[in-house]
């Protein structure tokens, strides 16, 4: 079993965005003399606000760019000496796919593609060319449970065996960047692994998922949109949780190899919906002081969030069910969920209440 303990200078692909920021946050913290480089092309996902509370640490660099860039990549590899890639950039939202896939194929499959032949020249060609060994390196591919397909209500959840069926064109596209991390372990000998995490909540989320949608629609008493009949399921796990199966996965996983990292906390979106609905109205019950800075937020004020709920058109496709099974990164990996979902979903909507500079500027209508 071959690992990476001592990882020291990373490329963090996506930085700017919702998981990335928070996985840059994490990692700071935790190993704060590693270096940390974020490639981002600051798409209308990306944010540089979200990498503010690092931005002072000699330790962090920015470099907006594309990772189709392969000349770039290539670049950043060799000037910081980077040992390591964490790969979150992509095109991530399900709804865009289905209305413009091209940027999802592009970003998701061509520049995973392109981080790959950079991190093979500069971590095994460059250095075979000149007699000597593989630098020790590790590529990190962050990818989603939306590869395995939907779920019936009793089948078993998604474990790293079931079979890959991809339903939608951004599910399709993480699908296929997956495959060509693995083909270039086993054709190539580059030290992949790979994540394939659930739904994440938490900070820095933009708002136009699903948890931060209705906090921020809350405030600004907007109506609270739920596809179809609501009874859609998602498997939730707060973003720190998946900052930290992904430094395990780093740091104890097995080269080569796939970890599904999850919450064991599946919901139907309406019940989530209305959980959230319930702690804004006891938000605004025992702080009525939030009124004055969301003064828009009068149903939240009334108790009654529950009634800006409008059921629109089920999403084109839309997946019933995912569930992951993370049996194998909690015995291989001793991965466990630090925060509950009642802690973070309180965390989550305290950090919107109180963040509106962050968020204000990305909400549109
Ligand atoms: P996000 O959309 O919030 O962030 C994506 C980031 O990538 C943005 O900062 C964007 O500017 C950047 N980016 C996009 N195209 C780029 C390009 N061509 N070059 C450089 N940067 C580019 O996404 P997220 O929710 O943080 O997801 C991060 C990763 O985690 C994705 O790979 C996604 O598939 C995966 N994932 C997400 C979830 C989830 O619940 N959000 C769950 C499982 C897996």
């Amino acid at each position: 079993m071959s690992s990476v303990e001592t990882t020291s200078k990373l490329l963090v692909t996506g930085g700017a965005g919702f998981i990335g920021a928070n996985f840059v946050h994490y990692w700071l913290r935790q190993h704060p003399n590693d270096t940390v480089v974020v490639l981002d092309a600051l798409t209308y996902a990306g944010n540089l606000a979200s990498l503010d509370p690092v931005k002072a640490n000699s330790e962090f660099h920015f470099v907006q760019g594309d990772i189709c860039d392969t000349g770039l990549v290539e670049e950043l590899l060799v000037k910081y000496e980077l040992d390591t890639i964490v790969h979150f950039a992509a095109e991530s939202h399900v709804d865009r796919s289905i209305t413009g896939p091209d940027a999802f194929i592009e970003t998701n499959i061509v520049g995973t593609h392109s981080l790959l032949k950079a991190a093979k020249k500069v971590w095994l060609d460059l250095r075979a060319a000149d007699g000597l060994p593989p630098l020790k390196h590790r590529f990190h591919h962050v990818s989603t449970d939306e590869v395995y397909g939907t779920l019936a209500p009793e089948d078993p959840a998604f474990s790293e065996t079931t079979a890959y069926a991809p339903n939608s064109p951004y599910s399709a596209s993480k699908a296929a960047s997956d495959h060509l991390v693995r083909a270039y372990h086993h054709t190539y000998g580059l030290e992949v692994t790979t994540s394939n995490c659930s739904n994440n909540y938490g900070p820095y989320h933009f708002p136009e998922k699903l948890i931060p949608l209705i906090v921020t629609n809350i405030l600004r008493n907007r109506p609270l949109p739920v596809y179809g009949d609501g009874k859609q399921v998602r498997d939730w796990l707060y973003v720190e949780d998946h900052a930290r199966g992904i430094e395990l996965v780093l740091q104890q996983g097995q080269v080569g190899e796939n970890y599904n990292i999850g919450g064991h906390n599946e919901w139907h979106n309406i019940d989530i919906v209305h959980l959230v609905c319930d702690l804004m109205n006891q938000a605004f019950t025992e702080h009525p002081e939030l009124l004055k800075k969301y003064p828009e937020a009068e149903r939240a004020a009334e108790g009654k969030c529950q009634s800006l709920i409008q059921y629109v058109t089920d999403r084109a496709g839309h997946d019933r069910r995912y569930a992951i099974d993370a049996r194998k990164s909690r015995e291989e990996l001793a991965y466990q969920p630090a925060e509950t979902f009642e802690s973070g979903i309180r965390k989550t909507i305290d950090w919107y209440l109180e963040n509106t500079d962050w968020w204000i500027p990305l909400v549109t209508v």
